[in-house]
């Protein structure tokens, strides 16, 4: 069945020009799923007050990371932007009461653009960037990837792209000592997956009061967020379909969603 969803994981930039197994799932994942006519991310790295839509024909690519080697500032990815899916996604939203904002200027962050490249390097399906809202929480979250359902009929795939698990500083300590204890992580990890794929959303809602280690595996929650739109906008069977770690403590784990019954 062709997935409503997805969740990748993005971790680092370098994904995009260092082997890695999460590089060689997402330069395979074409393969995995039908071509969607076109693509809604939810990526970390925008949030807003209200929900905001790319909306621009030709969305530019925003190179949001420093002190990387030069090809990855070189890098772009010219996939055509979708205003007119902006529009539906405003009007979608906007008949459960929720006002989006449309953003002619904006263009792709690197936790859209990047897996994009890698899993359809050609960019030839158009994409929308759909932000967070900040402040927000997991339930809210949810309720955003619920209202997103009608486009699954549609064929346009919704991805969520963040990591299950994102504690930079963490992450710094663990290359600066080699290795380490990461067995929080991990833990945290294997406890979202099991609510994932056991679809629920009470235990999701109340993760960071019911998980032990939520805050040390996200000292701030956007990179999490993702998750729940993307589990929101599936509603039907969940599947894990990668799992892989980097700097001792970033998950890279990718969850698929089939659409509700
Ligand atoms: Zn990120």
């Amino acid at each position: 069945m062709q997935p409503a969803s997805l969740f990748l994981g993005h971790g680092s930039p370098m994904i995009l020009i260092e082997p890695s197994p999460t590089r060689s799932f997402l330069a395979d994942l074409s393969e995995r799923i039908d071509r969607p006519d076109a693509i809604l991310m939810v990526s970390a790295h925008w949030q807003a007050e209200r929900p905001s839509l790319t909306f621009t024909a030709r969305p530019e690519t925003i190179h949001d990371f420093g002190g990387f080697p030069p090809e990855l500032y070189r890098a772009t990815y010219p996939a055509p932007g979708s205003p007119e899916l902006a529009e539906r996604v405003a009007d979608l939203l906007g008949e459960q009461g929720l006002k989006a904002d449309l953003h002619p200027e904006r263009g792709f962050d690197h936790g859209a653009w990047i897996p994009l490249a890698l899993a359809w390097p050609a960019a030839k399906i158009p994409v929308v960037q759909l932000s967070l809202i900040a402040d927000k929480d997991a339930a809210a979250h949810m309720a955003l990837g619920r209202f997103l359902r009608p486009l699954a009929g549609e064929n346009v795939l919704v991805i969520g792209s963040g990591n299950l698990t994102h504690n930079l500083r963490e992450a710094m300590a663990w290359m600066q000592r080699g290795a380490g204890d990461a067995a929080w992580a991990h833990d945290f990890a294997h406890e979202m997956t099991e609510a994932v794929l056991a679809g629920d959303e009470k235990a999701l809602a109340e993760w960071h009061s019911r998980m032990p280690d939520a805050a040390r595996a996200h000292p701030s929650v956007e990179h999490l967020l993702p998750l729940f739109v993307a589990f929101g906008a599936g509603g039907g069977k969940a599947r894990l379909m990668h799992d892989a770690w980097e700097l001792g403590s970033l998950s890279m784990a990718a969850f698929s969603f089939d659409p509700a019954d």
